[in-house]
């Protein structure tokens, strides 16, 4: 498992893959890439803050937390004002 050092620092996508269990970097990538998940381009390289692996997290506790089966997820919007 990587270590956070102190101050910032950025980790690789092998390493965010490992801290936040997921198995597979292509999912990571492809999510990254469809703007689901937020990260840094360094030099050519994918790296993730602390932050941006806690917001995708966050993303992730989100989207399973839906029923899947159901076919509305902009349903939300419309509570904001109803004025
Ligand atoms: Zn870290």
């Amino acid at each position: 498992m990587p270590a956070c050092p102190n101050g910032p620092h950025t980790h690789s996508v092998a390493e965010t893959c490992a801290l936040i269990g997921c198995e597979s970097e292509d999912w990571l990538i492809d999510r990254v890439r469809n703007g689901t998940f937020p990260a840094r381009r360094i030099v050519r390289q994918l790296r993730f803050s602390d932050d941006d692996i806690a917001q995708i997290i966050e993303t992730c506790a989100v989207q399973s937390g839906r029923v899947p089966t159901l076919p509305t997820p902009t349903a939300r919007r419309r509570r904001q004002k109803s004025d």
